[in-house]
């Protein structure tokens, strides 16, 4: 495609995704969120993925073979950008597309993406990832999870947590320990388990802002089929290393860009006639913006892997301790009509920074790979 033609297109899309979210972003969220009951919250993001699907807005990025929209990384962001300014809700397909999708894509098998991809896309299916345990988080390679082979399957035994989405979801991305006698890094494997058995419980966890967003998810001889292995056995640390890349990408960042874009708005008219009190609305402002370009930066090294993971580590750092600025902020400016709202941000960002990799993490990396600082 000439540049030109390149231009015309992306200006079609925007257009069509700018018209699309004029009409379909619920009234309700946008003018009561902050009176919604939990319960009310979660059908309006569970009805949002298949607003999307029926929109033609779910999978942008993904190939068109599988069901996606066959676009580009580029409209994937563009659309998230306009869905912040449009203050649409977030789904929770966010799992399912963000990270099982190009995993599938990637790995599975043509089995395995036909009968996932499809109830992904439309919304049907809630997915959750179940890497990290009690003792294994930013040493993933820990996991103790065992998943023992047995005639037609594996059978899954241990403990996972701080597992989004684990009460709502009908499948889990699964990380574990296949082969008890391999070295480290080869004796694990990826698994699609179904939540919906007797071996699984769910046990949400009720967070400091009152909302439960994640769970401590036992497994007790889990069932787990041979087709539903995700790649060979002893390569699950490789698969997990593909998915972690996406979580802190550029579509993670942007969905995160929406939600801080809306922060920001708020805080702007929490601020509104009170001259002098807001200083620093303008920096975030600036700063906001400037998440926004290593949004574009780490969509520009796309086809450098090592670079845009590097980008995406920078990314993941910024956006999170922006947002935790921000929200403090709005919690300090004491606004009569905003209070509830700031309060539950200044609770719920303490975990920006701790998850998708916590910061320190993220440092290192950066440290590393980027600064080439010694060890
Ligand atoms: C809201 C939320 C949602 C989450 N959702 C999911 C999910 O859906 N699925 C899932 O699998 N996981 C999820 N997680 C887990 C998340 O990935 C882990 O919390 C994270 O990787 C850190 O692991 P940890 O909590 O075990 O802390 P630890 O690894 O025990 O770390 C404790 C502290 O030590 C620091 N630290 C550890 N090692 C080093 C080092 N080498 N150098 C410097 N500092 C270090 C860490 O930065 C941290 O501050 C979620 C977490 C949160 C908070």
């Amino acid at each position: 495609m000439t540049t030109t033609a390149a231009t015309g297109a992306a200006d079609a899309f925007r257009l069509r995704a700018e018209q699309w979210l004029g009409r379909s972003v619920p009234e309700r969220w946008k003018a009561e969120r902050g009176a919604l009951s939990e319960a009310e919250i979660d059908e309006i993001r569970l009805e949002w993925d298949r607003r999307l699907f029926r929109g033609g807005f779910a999978g942008i990025s993904l190939p068109a073979e599988y069901g996606g929209q066959g676009l580009g990384l580029r409209e994937e962001v563009a659309f998230h950008e306009l869905a912040a300014r449009a203050h649409a809700p977030e789904g929770f397909g966010r799992i399912g597309k963000i990270l099982v999708a190009p995993a599938l894509i990637a790995d599975g098998t043509q089995a395995q993406r036909a009968r996932y991809l499809p109830p992904i896309l439309r919304g049907d299916h809630v997915w959750c990832q179940g890497f990290s345990e009690p003792g294994a988080g930013s040493d993933l390679a820990s996991v103790s999870t065992v998943a023992r082979a047995v005639p037609g399957g594996y059978l899954v035994r241990g403990q996972k947590v701080w597992t989004s989405f684990a009460d709502k979801a009908r499948k889990c991305l699964l990380l574990a320990k296949s082969d008890p006698e391999a070295p480290r890094y080869r004796n694990l494997t990826m698994f699609l388990v179904d939540m919906d058995q007797p071996g699984v419980t769910a046990s949400p966890i009720r967070q400091i802002s009152g909302a439960s967003h994640f769970s401590e998810v036992f497994f007790e001889n889990a069932f787990v089929a041979e087709e539903d292995r995700l790649g060979p056995e002893g390569e699950g640390w490789r698969v997990a290393m593909g998915v972690l890349n996406h979580e802190r990408g550029a579509v993670e960042g942007v969905t995160r860009y929406v939600e801080m874009r809306g922060d920001l708005d708020r805080l702007i008219a929490c601020c509104a006639g009170r001259a002098g009190t807001c200083s620093p609305v303008a920096d975030f402002d600036t700063r906001l913006e400037l998440v926004r370009w290593q949004i574009s930066k780490t969509v520009a090294y796309q086809e450098d892997q090592a670079r845009s993971a590097a980008a995406a580590s920078v990314l993941k750092v910024t956006w999170s301790e922006l947002w935790q600025e921000i929200a403090e902020y709005g919690l300090g400016a004491a606004c009569p009509d905003h209070h509830a709202h700031w309060r539950n941000q200044y609770l719920e960002t303490r975990a920006t920074s701790i998850y998708s990799g916590s910061n320190e993490i993220q440092r290192n990396v950066i440290g590393d790979r980027i600064l080439g600082l010694p060890r």
